[in-house]
């Protein structure tokens, strides 16, 4: 037997009723006050659940967040410059960002870190690596090709991961062309990268098409290059309580 709940698509009050009644008890809320306290906690469920959908959605590979970076560990990246980022404006000016580096830099962490903060604003974002977008493209069509640029096109923030891993096809680089010329001026885009601009041009096959790509990119952008150390390898030197051998070398990029 459907409740009335059901017929009315409430699903967050029926859980949390015999709480919100036990509360208007306590309190003596009017009928007015009551219902409105009700209404409320359905009207918080639905928003909470929009939320973890779009964090689903967006598919970033971990639940980075600025305040949990250590600026001081990286000196070259401007935390005044991240900061002015996550407050999100980059959003309105549509804004790129493009983090250069070697690994472990924490690359991933501050781009994922603003897809974070805009899906706090209840903006939309996804993630996806090169290699991923090159085998989504490549698919035969419908499923790959302008689909592929289409549905990419179309979230707040786009977060283009590991730029320079993998060498694209002809038909693969002119799809990212794509992609970067639907979102210019449109929506941000955030890119990490460990290959330096002069180098696109044998990612994508075509020196022409780079710069055209580039271009696009770049007009609108912020670019942090990271020349730092390694995150990950501070972890593995300090992550079991052992000091780092003496002497030891510092890993290179
Ligand atoms: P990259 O993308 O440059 O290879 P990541 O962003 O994946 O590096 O960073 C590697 C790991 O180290 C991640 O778990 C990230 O959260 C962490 N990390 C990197 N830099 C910092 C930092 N300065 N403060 C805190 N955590 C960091
Ligand atoms: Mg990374």
């Amino acid at each position: 037997m459907t409740t009335q709940y059901q017929r009315l698509n409430l699903t967050s009050l029926p859980a949390q009723l015999p709480a919100v009644l036990e509360a208007a008890r306590q309190q003596q809320l009017s009928y007015e006050a009551f219902l409105e306290a009700a209404l409320q906690v359905e009207l918080d469920g639905r928003q909470d659940r929009a939320q973890q959908r779009r964090v689903r959605a967006a598919r970033l590979p971990f639940a980075a967040r600025l305040e949990r970076f250590d600026f001081r560990f990286q000196p070259s990246v401007s935390e005044r410059l991240m900061r002015e980022l996550a407050s999100l404006a980059f959003l309105q000016t549509a804004t790129n960002v493009v983090w250069v580096g070697p690994p472990g830099v924490g690359k991933t962490h501050l781009a994922c870190s603003l897809a974070t903060a805009a899906l706090d604003a209840g903006h939309s974002a996804l993630f996806v690596t090169l290699r991923e977008l090159g085998q989504q493209l490549a698919q035969p069509a419908p499923r790959g090709g302008l689909a592929v640029v289409r549905r990419y096109s179309q979230p707040t923030v786009l977060v283009l991961d590991e730029v320079g891993y993998s060498q694209l096809s002809a038909d693969q680089a002119h799809g990212l062309f794509e992609l970067i010329t639907a979102r210019y001026e449109r929506r941000p885009t955030l890119v990490t990268s460990n290959l330096t601009f002069a180098e696109w041009g044998g990612l994508l096959g075509d020196d022409v098409l780079a710069s055209a790509l580039l271009d696009r990119l770049l007009h609108h952008a912020e670019v942090v290059a990271i020349n730092g150390r390694s995150y990950r390898m501070r972890q593995r030197a300090t992550g079991d309580g052992a000091a780092p051998p003496s002497g030891g070398r510092e890993p290179g990029p």
